[in-house]
């Protein structure tokens, strides 16, 4: 039985507190055949409830690329800080309810790559799948989240939890965009060719660049080009 009072009370407040949107993934959703990102039940084995919130990032951080890396790099960490806020906020009201809590990493943090798997590049669940399992949106070929409302241009964090949260009924959105075949933007902007046709990522391509051709300043290029805001 999920725990209904608990579920619409930390929407409520994660609105209050300036999120744009959240969502529920529950635990099967990580066991599911096409999902191969880590587990987080393996971080949290009594895991019930992924909630991943999320913030829109202002368009300017992107219109301004990529003369303004700098302003881009620290508008992320910006989304990133005030996500943080917003989940802790909520992990301690989940606990009083006398469930347990923990906040995942952003992979994009300002330590870089530094949460994740030093071979694999991923961390300890892809946020990305949790939405779209929690209906939030569905993968471009940016190996981005294409959200609903904001397209790309967002920045979310995930919220491991063993309370058993509603997941909304969710119309079944397929895991590529559509509108991706008729486009490829991102991969054609991408200066060191991490992205392919065959909708493949070649992530330590896209670190090697960020993580030292740029010293540390995020790219970001495959994002401005899309075209999809919303959908
Ligand atoms: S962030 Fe830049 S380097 Fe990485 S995939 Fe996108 S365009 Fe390529
Ligand atoms: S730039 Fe084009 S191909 Fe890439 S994610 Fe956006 S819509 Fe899809």
């Amino acid at each position: 039985m999920t725990d209904s009072n608990l579920t619409e009370a930390l929407k409520d407040m994660a609105f209050e507190l300036g999120a744009d949107f959240i969502g529920i993934a529950d635990r099967s959703s990580f066991e599911k055949s096409e999902y191969t990102g880590n587990k987080p039940q393996d971080v949290m084995k009594d895991l019930q409830s992924v909630i991943i919130l999320g913030v829109s990032v202002p368009r300017g951080a992107f219109e301004t690329l990529p003369k303004g890396r700098g302003e881009y790099t620290n508008t992320l960490m910006a989304a990133t800080a005030t996500l943080r806020i917003i989940a802790f906020q909520l992990a301690k009201r989940i606990e009083k309810e006398g469930y347990m809590a923990t906040i995942a990493p952003s992979e994009g943090s300002e330590y870089g790559y530094w949460y994740a798997d030093r071979e694999t590049l991923k961390g300890d669940l892809s946020f990305k799948y949790a939405a779209y399992q929690a209906g939030i949106g569905n993968f471009g070929m940016n190996h981005l989240l294409i959200t609903k409302d904001f397209g790309p241009k967002v920045r979310m964090t995930g919220i491991l939890t063993d309370a058993p949260l509603d997941t909304e009924e969710k119309a079944e959105l397929p895991l590529v965009n559509d509108a991706c075949s008729k486009c490829l933007k991102c991969i054609d902007i991408c200066p060191v060719d991490a992205l392919t046709e065959e909708g493949v990522i070649h992530r330590e391509k896209c670190a090697e660049y960020m993580f030292n051709e740029l010293g540390g300043l995020r790219c970001g290029l495959c994002i401005k080009v899309c075209p999809l805001n919303q959908f």
